[in-house]
Protein backbone atom coordinates (compact mmCIF):
# COMPACT_ATOMS: atom_id res chain seq x y z
CA UNK A 1 0.00 0.00 0.00
CA UNK A 2 0.99 3.54 -0.72
CA UNK A 3 2.08 5.81 1.89
CA UNK A 4 -0.20 9.25 1.66
CA UNK A 5 1.09 12.58 2.95
CA UNK A 6 -1.45 14.81 2.02
CA UNK A 7 -2.60 16.19 5.72
CA UNK A 8 -6.09 17.06 5.55
CA UNK A 9 -5.32 19.20 8.93
CA UNK A 10 -2.86 21.35 6.95
CA UNK A 11 -5.19 22.10 4.04
CA UNK A 12 -7.80 23.55 6.30
CA UNK A 13 -5.25 25.74 7.65
CA UNK A 14 -5.32 27.24 4.42
CA UNK A 15 -8.56 27.15 4.15
CA UNK A 16 -9.35 29.42 7.18
CA UNK A 17 -6.83 31.61 6.39
CA UNK A 18 -8.33 32.31 2.82
CA UNK A 19 -11.97 32.01 4.13
CA UNK A 20 -11.68 33.96 7.22
CA UNK A 21 -8.40 36.03 7.48
CA UNK A 22 -8.37 37.11 3.97
CA UNK A 23 -12.46 36.57 3.33
CA UNK A 24 -14.27 37.41 0.60
CA UNK A 25 -12.06 37.05 -2.77
CA UNK A 26 -14.11 39.03 -5.80
CA UNK A 27 -11.81 38.64 -9.27
CA UNK A 28 -10.05 41.47 -9.05
CA UNK A 29 -10.33 42.61 -5.63
CA UNK A 30 -7.33 43.92 -3.28
CA UNK A 31 -8.52 40.50 -1.37
CA UNK A 32 -7.77 38.34 -4.44
CA UNK A 33 -4.67 39.68 -4.75
CA UNK A 34 -3.80 39.07 -0.55
CA UNK A 35 -4.86 35.55 -1.44
CA UNK A 36 -2.30 35.05 -4.93
CA UNK A 37 0.67 36.80 -2.48
CA UNK A 38 -0.62 34.30 0.47
CA UNK A 39 -0.30 31.21 -2.60
CA UNK A 40 2.92 32.41 -4.25
CA UNK A 41 4.92 32.27 -0.67
CA UNK A 42 3.56 28.64 0.32
CA UNK A 43 5.15 27.92 -3.43
CA UNK A 44 7.76 29.28 -2.68
CA UNK A 45 8.82 28.00 0.21
CA UNK A 46 8.12 24.39 -1.15
CA UNK A 47 11.13 25.22 -3.36
CA UNK A 48 8.84 25.04 -6.39
CA UNK A 49 9.75 27.77 -9.28
CA UNK A 50 6.56 30.40 -9.34
CA UNK A 51 5.39 32.31 -11.84
CA UNK A 52 2.23 35.32 -11.32
CA UNK A 53 0.48 35.57 -14.39
CA UNK A 54 -2.03 38.82 -14.61
CA UNK A 55 -4.81 39.55 -16.78
CA UNK A 56 -7.71 42.33 -16.94
CA UNK A 57 -11.00 41.95 -15.50
CA UNK A 58 -14.05 43.54 -15.24
CA UNK A 59 -14.91 43.60 -11.85
CA UNK A 60 -17.65 45.71 -9.66
CA UNK A 61 -18.82 46.79 -6.10
CA UNK A 62 -22.18 47.55 -4.85
CA UNK A 63 -23.91 51.23 -3.94
CA UNK A 64 -27.19 50.44 -2.66
CA UNK A 65 -30.17 48.17 -3.74
CA UNK A 66 -33.50 47.72 -2.78
CA UNK A 67 -36.66 46.48 -3.76
CA UNK A 68 -39.97 48.10 -2.63
CA UNK A 69 -43.90 46.71 -3.10
CA UNK A 70 -45.70 49.60 -3.79
CA UNK A 71 -49.28 48.38 -4.40
CA UNK A 72 -50.29 46.39 -2.31
CA UNK A 73 -47.74 48.08 0.38
CA UNK A 74 -45.77 45.64 1.76
CA UNK A 75 -43.01 47.52 1.98
CA UNK A 76 -38.88 46.58 1.54
CA UNK A 77 -38.20 43.20 0.28
CA UNK A 78 -34.42 41.82 0.73
CA UNK A 79 -32.63 41.37 -2.59
CA UNK A 80 -29.11 41.12 -4.20
CA UNK A 81 -28.14 43.32 -7.05
CA UNK A 82 -27.61 41.15 -10.47
CA UNK A 83 -24.23 42.62 -11.63
CA UNK A 84 -23.21 44.12 -14.60
CA UNK A 85 -26.57 44.63 -16.06
CA UNK A 86 -26.98 48.41 -15.41
CA UNK A 87 -28.17 50.37 -13.08
CA UNK A 88 -30.95 52.67 -12.29
CA UNK A 89 -31.38 56.28 -11.60
CA UNK A 90 -30.87 57.19 -8.47
CA UNK A 91 -34.31 57.43 -7.00
CA UNK A 92 -35.07 54.08 -8.67
CA UNK A 93 -37.19 52.90 -11.35
CA UNK A 94 -40.92 52.47 -10.64
CA UNK A 95 -43.49 50.01 -12.77
CA UNK A 96 -46.16 47.58 -13.21
CA UNK A 97 -45.25 43.57 -12.60
CA UNK A 98 -45.69 41.18 -15.11
CA UNK A 99 -45.32 37.71 -13.47
CA UNK A 100 -43.46 34.85 -16.64
CA UNK A 101 -43.88 31.63 -15.93
CA UNK A 102 -41.29 30.58 -17.40
CA UNK A 103 -37.72 32.27 -18.40
CA UNK A 104 -37.76 29.86 -21.37
CA UNK A 105 -37.80 32.14 -24.99
CA UNK A 106 -41.32 30.56 -26.15
CA UNK A 107 -42.75 32.55 -22.20
CA UNK A 108 -41.16 35.95 -23.51
CA UNK A 109 -42.85 38.29 -25.90
CA UNK A 110 -44.08 41.57 -26.50
CA UNK A 111 -46.13 42.28 -23.17
CA UNK A 112 -42.77 42.46 -21.20
CA UNK A 113 -42.14 46.04 -22.65
CA UNK A 114 -41.73 48.96 -20.09
CA UNK A 115 -42.56 45.87 -17.51
CA UNK A 116 -40.75 44.67 -14.15
CA UNK A 117 -40.30 41.18 -14.98
CA UNK A 118 -40.62 38.43 -12.20
CA UNK A 119 -39.24 34.91 -13.59
CA UNK A 120 -38.27 31.89 -11.49
CA UNK A 121 -34.56 31.10 -12.01
CA UNK A 122 -33.78 33.57 -14.86
CA UNK A 123 -33.29 34.29 -18.38
CA UNK A 124 -30.69 32.57 -20.34
CA UNK A 125 -28.89 32.18 -23.79
CA UNK A 126 -31.25 32.85 -26.73
CA UNK A 127 -34.18 33.91 -24.41
CA UNK A 128 -31.96 36.52 -23.18
CA UNK A 129 -31.66 37.67 -25.96
CA UNK A 130 -35.44 38.04 -26.99
CA UNK A 131 -35.99 39.25 -23.49
CA UNK A 132 -33.78 42.31 -24.72
CA UNK A 133 -35.27 42.77 -27.86
CA UNK A 134 -38.99 43.32 -25.95
CA UNK A 135 -37.17 46.31 -23.74
CA UNK A 136 -38.46 45.33 -20.13
CA UNK A 137 -37.72 48.06 -17.54
CA UNK A 138 -36.08 45.91 -15.21
CA UNK A 139 -36.01 42.42 -13.67
CA UNK A 140 -36.36 40.58 -10.63
CA UNK A 141 -34.96 36.75 -10.71
CA UNK A 142 -36.60 34.55 -8.08
CA UNK A 143 -34.59 31.63 -6.90
CA UNK A 144 -35.97 28.71 -7.83
CA UNK A 145 -34.62 26.72 -4.74
CA UNK A 146 -36.57 26.82 -1.55
CA UNK A 147 -34.94 27.87 1.65
CA UNK A 148 -31.67 29.61 -0.24
CA UNK A 149 -30.53 33.07 0.11
CA UNK A 150 -30.69 35.08 -3.47
CA UNK A 151 -27.75 34.22 -5.22
CA UNK A 152 -24.63 36.81 -5.69
CA UNK A 153 -24.47 36.63 -9.43
CA UNK A 154 -22.91 38.86 -12.25
CA UNK A 155 -23.71 39.01 -15.93
CA UNK A 156 -21.06 38.10 -18.78
CA UNK A 157 -20.42 41.72 -20.12
CA UNK A 158 -19.66 40.58 -23.84
CA UNK A 159 -23.67 39.38 -22.84
CA UNK A 160 -24.52 43.05 -22.44
CA UNK A 161 -22.53 44.65 -25.23
CA UNK A 162 -24.22 42.05 -27.93
CA UNK A 163 -27.65 42.03 -26.35
CA UNK A 164 -28.27 44.83 -23.90
CA UNK A 165 -29.18 44.81 -20.59
CA UNK A 166 -31.61 45.68 -17.88
CA UNK A 167 -31.26 46.18 -13.97
CA UNK A 168 -32.33 43.43 -12.33
CA UNK A 169 -32.43 42.17 -8.72
CA UNK A 170 -32.94 38.38 -7.09
CA UNK A 171 -34.81 37.43 -4.43
CA UNK A 172 -35.30 34.14 -2.56
CA UNK A 173 -38.25 31.76 -3.11
CA UNK A 174 -40.21 32.54 -0.41
CA UNK A 175 -40.18 36.46 -1.13
CA UNK A 176 -41.48 35.79 -5.08
CA UNK A 177 -44.17 33.40 -4.07
CA UNK A 178 -45.37 36.10 -1.46
CA UNK A 179 -45.35 38.79 -4.48
CA UNK A 180 -47.35 36.21 -6.41
CA UNK A 181 -49.96 35.30 -4.19
CA UNK A 182 -50.31 38.39 -3.09
CA UNK A 183 -50.86 39.89 -6.54
CA UNK A 184 -48.98 42.36 -6.38
CA UNK A 185 -49.06 44.87 -9.07
CA UNK A 186 -46.38 47.91 -9.03
CA UNK A 187 -42.54 47.91 -7.87
CA UNK A 188 -39.47 50.08 -7.13
CA UNK A 189 -36.64 48.84 -7.57
CA UNK A 190 -32.80 50.71 -6.85
CA UNK A 191 -29.55 48.96 -8.06
CA UNK A 192 -26.40 51.16 -8.05
CA UNK A 193 -23.16 49.45 -8.56
CA UNK A 194 -19.63 50.49 -9.27
CA UNK A 195 -17.46 48.63 -12.12
CA UNK A 196 -14.31 48.57 -11.69
CA UNK A 197 -11.70 47.83 -14.51
CA UNK A 198 -8.88 45.51 -12.45
CA UNK A 199 -6.01 42.98 -12.58
CA UNK A 200 -6.68 39.66 -11.53
CA UNK A 201 -3.95 36.71 -11.76
CA UNK A 202 -3.45 33.29 -11.85
CA UNK A 203 -0.18 32.02 -9.60
CA UNK A 204 1.42 28.83 -10.81
CA UNK A 205 4.21 26.81 -9.08
CA UNK A 206 6.48 24.27 -10.80
CA UNK A 207 7.76 21.35 -9.88
CA UNK A 208 10.43 19.97 -12.61
CA UNK A 209 9.81 16.65 -13.36
CA UNK A 210 13.14 14.51 -12.33
CA UNK A 211 12.63 11.96 -15.47
CA UNK A 212 10.36 13.30 -17.99
CA UNK A 213 10.57 17.03 -17.85
CA UNK A 214 8.83 17.93 -20.57
CA UNK A 215 5.73 16.34 -19.98
CA UNK A 216 3.50 18.83 -18.10
CA UNK A 217 0.20 17.51 -16.12
CA UNK A 218 -1.70 20.78 -14.36
CA UNK A 219 -3.34 20.60 -11.07
CA UNK A 220 -5.20 23.72 -10.35
CA UNK A 221 -8.38 25.18 -8.46
CA UNK A 222 -9.96 28.55 -8.15
CA UNK A 223 -9.58 30.59 -5.21
CA UNK A 224 -11.45 33.64 -6.60
CA UNK A 225 -14.94 33.72 -4.95
CA UNK A 226 -18.16 35.72 -5.92
CA UNK A 227 -18.66 38.88 -4.40
CA UNK A 228 -18.60 39.32 -0.70
CA UNK A 229 -18.61 35.86 0.96
CA UNK A 230 -16.59 33.37 1.82
CA UNK A 231 -16.44 30.66 -0.56
CA UNK A 232 -15.50 28.06 2.10
CA UNK A 233 -16.65 25.15 -0.22
CA UNK A 234 -16.29 27.33 -3.53
CA UNK A 235 -13.76 27.28 -3.74
CA UNK A 236 -11.50 27.83 -1.20
CA UNK A 237 -11.86 23.92 -0.74
CA UNK A 238 -10.17 23.76 -3.99
CA UNK A 239 -7.46 25.89 -3.47
CA UNK A 240 -6.23 24.32 -0.15
CA UNK A 241 -6.41 21.09 -1.66
CA UNK A 242 -3.93 22.33 -4.16
CA UNK A 243 -1.82 24.03 -2.00
CA UNK A 244 -1.48 20.74 0.33
CA UNK A 245 -0.57 18.64 -2.90
CA UNK A 246 2.07 20.74 -3.66
CA UNK A 247 3.70 20.46 -0.43
CA UNK A 248 3.03 16.64 -0.58
CA UNK A 249 5.24 16.50 -4.34
CA UNK A 250 7.65 18.43 -3.60
CA UNK A 251 8.28 16.54 -0.43
CA UNK A 252 8.01 13.24 -2.60
CA UNK A 253 9.05 14.08 -5.99
CA UNK A 254 7.60 13.47 -9.64
CA UNK A 255 8.80 11.77 -12.23
CA UNK A 256 7.27 14.38 -14.43
CA UNK A 257 6.40 18.06 -14.03
CA UNK A 258 3.98 19.26 -11.96
CA UNK A 259 2.44 22.33 -12.49
CA UNK A 260 0.04 23.63 -9.26
CA UNK A 261 -2.37 26.28 -10.17
CA UNK A 262 -4.67 28.46 -8.15
CA UNK A 263 -6.97 30.30 -11.05
CA UNK A 264 -8.24 33.63 -11.03
CA UNK A 265 -11.34 35.11 -11.75
CA UNK A 266 -13.25 32.31 -12.44
CA UNK A 267 -16.39 33.21 -11.19
CA UNK A 268 -15.94 35.97 -13.54
CA UNK A 269 -16.22 33.37 -16.51
CA UNK A 270 -13.20 31.31 -15.97
CA UNK A 271 -11.26 34.25 -17.04
CA UNK A 272 -8.01 33.14 -15.92
CA UNK A 273 -7.79 29.58 -17.31
CA UNK A 274 -9.05 31.21 -20.54
CA UNK A 275 -6.18 33.47 -20.11
CA UNK A 276 -3.99 30.69 -19.75
CA UNK A 277 -5.14 28.50 -22.64
CA UNK A 278 -5.40 32.21 -25.22
CA UNK A 279 -1.34 32.90 -24.11
CA UNK A 280 -0.76 28.68 -24.35
CA UNK A 281 -2.27 28.87 -28.28
CA UNK A 282 -0.35 32.43 -29.08
CA UNK A 283 2.97 30.75 -28.06
CA UNK A 284 1.81 27.10 -29.92
CA UNK A 285 1.43 29.10 -32.91
CA UNK A 286 5.05 31.22 -32.62
CA UNK A 287 6.71 27.56 -31.54
CA UNK A 288 5.57 25.97 -34.67
CA UNK A 289 6.55 28.93 -37.22
CA UNK A 290 10.36 28.64 -35.40
CA UNK A 291 12.55 27.47 -38.38
CA UNK A 292 14.44 24.87 -36.44
CA UNK A 293 10.65 23.45 -35.19
CA UNK A 294 10.43 19.67 -36.80
CA UNK A 295 6.54 18.30 -36.75
CA UNK A 296 6.85 15.28 -34.92
CA UNK A 297 9.70 15.42 -33.66
CA UNK A 298 9.24 18.38 -31.46
CA UNK A 299 6.71 19.71 -29.23
CA UNK A 300 5.00 22.97 -28.63
CA UNK A 301 4.26 23.85 -25.12
CA UNK A 302 0.25 23.39 -25.33
CA UNK A 303 1.28 19.84 -27.23
CA UNK A 304 2.80 19.25 -23.66
CA UNK A 305 0.27 20.02 -21.33
CA UNK A 306 -0.95 16.06 -21.24
CA UNK A 307 -3.58 16.30 -18.32
CA UNK A 308 -5.28 18.77 -15.98
CA UNK A 309 -6.39 17.81 -12.98
CA UNK A 310 -8.91 20.44 -11.54
CA UNK A 311 -10.41 20.84 -8.08
CA UNK A 312 -13.72 22.65 -7.84
CA UNK A 313 -16.19 22.53 -4.83
CA UNK A 314 -14.47 20.58 -1.83
CA UNK A 315 -14.57 20.39 1.81
CA UNK A 316 -18.08 19.56 2.92
CA UNK A 317 -18.16 17.63 5.67
CA UNK A 318 -21.32 15.66 4.17
CA UNK A 319 -20.74 14.74 0.66
CA UNK A 320 -20.57 12.48 -2.31
CA UNK A 321 -17.58 13.03 -4.57
CA UNK A 322 -18.25 13.63 -8.50
CA UNK A 323 -15.83 12.96 -11.06
CA UNK A 324 -16.21 14.83 -14.67
CA UNK A 325 -13.76 13.55 -17.52
CA UNK A 326 -12.87 15.17 -20.71
CA UNK A 327 -10.92 12.73 -22.16
CA UNK A 328 -10.03 9.09 -23.54
CA UNK A 329 -11.92 6.26 -21.65
CA UNK A 330 -8.95 5.04 -20.00
CA UNK A 331 -8.46 8.33 -17.82
CA UNK A 332 -12.53 7.43 -16.85
CA UNK A 333 -11.91 3.99 -15.82
CA UNK A 334 -8.56 4.91 -13.90
CA UNK A 335 -11.06 7.05 -11.31
CA UNK A 336 -13.77 4.31 -11.71
CA UNK A 337 -10.97 1.59 -10.47
CA UNK A 338 -9.24 3.85 -8.33
CA UNK A 339 -12.60 4.60 -6.30
CA UNK A 340 -13.47 1.44 -6.34
CA UNK A 341 -10.35 0.28 -5.23
CA UNK A 342 -9.83 2.82 -2.26
CA UNK A 343 -13.76 2.51 -1.13
CA UNK A 344 -13.99 6.26 -1.88
CA UNK A 345 -17.21 6.68 -3.63
CA UNK A 346 -17.22 8.55 -6.90
CA UNK A 347 -20.01 9.43 -9.52
CA UNK A 348 -18.02 9.35 -12.50
CA UNK A 349 -19.27 10.88 -15.91
CA UNK A 350 -17.85 12.08 -19.53
CA UNK A 351 -18.89 15.36 -19.13
CA UNK A 352 -18.52 19.41 -19.42
CA UNK A 353 -17.82 20.90 -16.22
CA UNK A 354 -18.38 24.91 -16.04
CA UNK A 355 -15.21 25.36 -14.48
CA UNK A 356 -11.45 25.42 -15.15
CA UNK A 357 -10.49 22.20 -16.77
CA UNK A 358 -12.94 22.92 -20.16
CA UNK A 359 -10.61 25.54 -21.47
CA UNK A 360 -7.83 23.35 -21.15
CA UNK A 361 -9.99 20.45 -22.48
CA UNK A 362 -10.87 22.76 -25.41
CA UNK A 363 -7.68 23.08 -26.64
CA UNK A 364 -6.88 19.40 -26.72
CA UNK A 365 -5.83 18.19 -23.23
CA UNK A 366 -7.82 15.60 -21.44
CA UNK A 367 -9.38 17.02 -18.18
CA UNK A 368 -11.04 15.57 -14.90
CA UNK A 369 -12.67 17.65 -12.24
CA UNK A 370 -13.48 16.14 -8.85
CA UNK A 371 -15.42 17.62 -6.69
CA UNK A 372 -17.80 17.01 -3.50
CA UNK A 373 -21.25 18.33 -3.39
CA UNK A 374 -22.94 18.57 0.31
CA UNK A 375 -24.32 20.76 3.04
CA UNK A 376 -22.84 24.07 1.09
CA UNK A 377 -23.54 22.93 -2.40
CA UNK A 378 -26.96 23.93 -1.81
CA UNK A 379 -25.33 27.21 -0.78
CA UNK A 380 -23.34 28.04 -3.31
CA UNK A 381 -22.75 31.90 -4.69
CA UNK A 382 -24.69 33.03 -1.48
CA UNK A 383 -23.88 34.23 1.71
CA UNK A 384 -24.11 30.94 3.39
CA UNK A 385 -21.16 29.40 1.62
CA UNK A 386 -19.35 29.68 4.80
CA UNK A 387 -16.60 27.68 6.99
CA UNK A 388 -19.46 25.84 9.20
CA UNK A 389 -19.95 23.01 6.71
CA UNK A 390 -16.45 22.30 5.30
CA UNK A 391 -14.10 20.26 7.79
CA UNK A 392 -10.45 18.54 7.74
CA UNK A 393 -11.45 14.93 7.57
CA UNK A 394 -13.25 16.04 4.06
CA UNK A 395 -10.34 17.53 2.51
CA UNK A 396 -8.20 14.58 4.08
CA UNK A 397 -10.46 12.40 1.72
CA UNK A 398 -10.62 13.94 -1.31
CA UNK A 399 -6.92 14.99 -0.98
CA UNK A 400 -5.74 11.55 -0.77
CA UNK A 401 -7.72 10.19 -3.39
CA UNK A 402 -6.33 12.58 -5.90
CA UNK A 403 -2.90 12.19 -4.56
CA UNK A 404 -2.89 8.24 -4.74
CA UNK A 405 -4.31 8.97 -8.00
CA UNK A 406 -1.46 11.13 -9.09
CA UNK A 407 0.93 9.47 -7.60
CA UNK A 408 0.21 6.08 -9.63
CA UNK A 409 -0.34 7.57 -13.08
CA UNK A 410 1.80 11.03 -12.80
CA UNK A 411 4.23 11.29 -10.77
CA UNK A 412 5.70 7.68 -10.61
CA UNK A 413 4.08 6.42 -14.09
CA UNK A 414 6.59 4.72 -16.84
CA UNK A 415 4.73 6.20 -19.50
CA UNK A 416 1.63 8.69 -18.48
CA UNK A 417 -1.15 6.32 -19.28
CA UNK A 418 -3.97 8.48 -21.10
CA UNK A 419 -3.67 9.20 -24.41
CA UNK A 420 -3.69 13.15 -25.09
CA UNK A 421 -6.74 12.71 -26.74
CA UNK A 422 -10.86 14.44 -26.56
CA UNK A 423 -12.98 12.24 -27.93
CA UNK A 424 -15.08 13.91 -30.94
CA UNK A 425 -18.67 13.91 -29.07
CA UNK A 426 -16.60 15.74 -26.14
CA UNK A 427 -14.81 18.30 -28.32
CA UNK A 428 -18.65 18.87 -29.99
CA UNK A 429 -19.87 19.40 -26.36
CA UNK A 430 -17.12 21.77 -25.28
CA UNK A 431 -17.51 24.07 -28.23
CA UNK A 432 -21.31 24.49 -27.43
CA UNK A 433 -20.65 24.84 -23.89
CA UNK A 434 -18.60 28.10 -24.76
CA UNK A 435 -20.68 29.16 -27.73
CA UNK A 436 -23.91 28.30 -26.29
CA UNK A 437 -23.90 28.58 -22.39
CA UNK A 438 -21.35 30.24 -20.92
CA UNK A 439 -21.05 32.95 -24.25
CA UNK A 440 -17.79 34.24 -23.06
CA UNK A 441 -15.37 35.55 -26.05
CA UNK A 442 -13.19 32.31 -25.53
CA UNK A 443 -12.55 31.94 -29.66
CA UNK A 444 -10.73 34.55 -31.84
CA UNK A 445 -12.37 35.66 -34.99
CA UNK A 446 -9.99 33.34 -37.12
CA UNK A 447 -11.11 29.90 -35.05
CA UNK A 448 -14.68 30.97 -35.85
CA UNK A 449 -14.69 29.60 -39.16
CA UNK A 450 -12.79 26.48 -38.02
ZN1 LIG B 1 -16.19 27.23 -8.21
Amino acid sequence: MTELLFDGRRAYAHLRYLSLEIGDRLGGSENELEASAYVADHFRGLGLEVRCQEFPVLSYGLQEKRLEVLEPDLGEIPCEAFWLLGDTPPEGLEGDLLFLDSGAEEAIGPEVADKIVLVTGGVRGAAYERMMRFQPLAMVVVEARVAVPPMRVEALPEMREKFGAVPTVRITHEDGLRLVKQKVRRLRLVVRTEEIPATSQNVIGELPGSTFDDEIVLIGAHYDTAFGIQGASDNTGGAALVMELARVFAESGTRRTMCFVVWGSEELGLRGSVHYVKDLKARDKEQRQAEDFVKGRDRTELERHLLCVNLDVHGAVLGTNQARILGPADLTAAVRLLAKETGVAHEVEEEVYSSDGTPLSEAGVPSVSFSRSGGTTTYLHTVRDVIDYVGPEALELNGRFVELFLRRYVAGAALLPFERKIPDEQQKKVRDYFEKQLRIDYYDDEDKGA
